[in-house]
């Protein structure tokens, strides 16, 4: 995406760093495998059973995020379905997610979903719990802890995103010097991305800007 290349460059960052994905939820098949055709290679899904379907058919040509919200009940298909889960937020899941995996016998990489807003209509651990989250995770041998996620309330001005981008990396910052090893910051969206990016962002996930508005 040339807006992405954009504000990578004008953040003195190296594009190669920032990976898009492509959200696809509600979208069908045929405009997925358009995209794919167009050199999209990851797709971020919302629901289990909606990507299922979508993954039966499409295949693995692709990797297959996950970045909705995760039910523990979910967690047995989410890691023999997807390559990354973006929404780990409690250790309850964590724990079943690695109890899943280790019978499937791969590792899934999984982030931290960080509430920043306190918005309660939105998912993600509050800050104050992500540190014994990450803990936790750092300890299950069968997942592995890439970074962290956030979803910021809506602005229509996109600089209003800023503050929650840059409170995501400094906590981020502060899990590294406490020897947490995490590279990757999934932020940013259709109408703010160039502000992730510019505050650190290495995945941005992004529906509308691709496939135009979703159908309610
Ligand atoms: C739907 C969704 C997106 C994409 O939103 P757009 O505004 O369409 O780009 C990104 N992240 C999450 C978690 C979503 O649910």
């Amino acid at each position: 995406m040339e807006r992405a290349e954009r504000a990578a460059h004008k953040a003195g960052r190296n594009p190669g760093e920032i990976k898009l994905v492509a959200v696809s939820k509600t979208v069908e098949v045929a405009r997925i495998k358009e995209a794919i055709e167009a050199g999209v290679s990851i797709f971020g899904e919302n629901y289990v059973q909606e990507a299922q379907k979508k993954i039966e058919e499409i295949g693995r040509p692709v990797s297959w995020h996950f970045i909705g919200h995760l039910q523990s009940n979910k967690a047995k298909y989410a890691v023999s379905l997807f390559d990354m889960i973006h929404s780990l937020d409690s250790i309850p899941l964590a724990e079943e997610l690695n109890r899943r995996v280790e019978k499937e016998g791969q590792t899934v990489k999984v982030m931290i979903e960080v509430n920043l807003s306190g918005e309660t209509t939105k998912f993600g651990t509050e800050e104050a719990k992500a540190f014994d989250i990450a803990r936790r995770v750092v300890n299950l041998s069968h997942l592995s802890l890439v970074g962290l996620m956030t979803m910021p309330p809506y602005f229509d001005d996109p600089r209003l995103s800023r503050p929650y981008y840059i409170r995501l990396r400094e906590l981020k910052e502060k899990m590294v010097r406490e020897g947490i090893p995490l590279r990757e910051l999934s932020m940013g969206m259709s109408n703010d991305f160039e502000v992730a990016i510019e505050e650190g962002a290495t995945y941005v996930r992004v529906g509308t800007a691709i496939f135009g508005e979703r159908k309610k």
